[in-house]
């Protein structure tokens, strides 16, 4: 079955920034995550808590030099909220 349109496009996405407690306490400087998700993203702190569950990183830091290595499953996820600044996304 041949149904694949030659214009077809990609669904429009936007850029969502995670801010993550570095889990130093007191810290007030907190780790932020870019990452790229689908526009229409019901409950952006809810995406953004599974999105970082699923997650790990090698060494990621917050303003303060706190860094966290591999499963962010524990990490806490303090906002969530569309990056507004004029990303350039690049579909290959
Ligand atoms: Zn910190």
């Amino acid at each position: 079955m041949e149904n694949i349109a030659s214009d077809e496009r990609p669904k429009a996405c936007n850029v969502l920034c995670i801010e993550v407690s570095c889990g130093t306490r007191d810290c007030d400087a907190p780790i932020r995550i870019h990452t790229v998700v689908a526009l229409g993203t019901e409950s952006l702190l809810s995406e953004a808590r599974r999105l970082v569950s699923l997650s790990t990183t090698d060494q990621i830091g917050c303003g303060s030099l706190h860094f966290l290595k591999g499963s962010l499953r524990e990490a806490e996820v303090l906002g969530a909220y569309f990056d507004t600044e004029n990303w350039e996304l690049a579909y290959l």
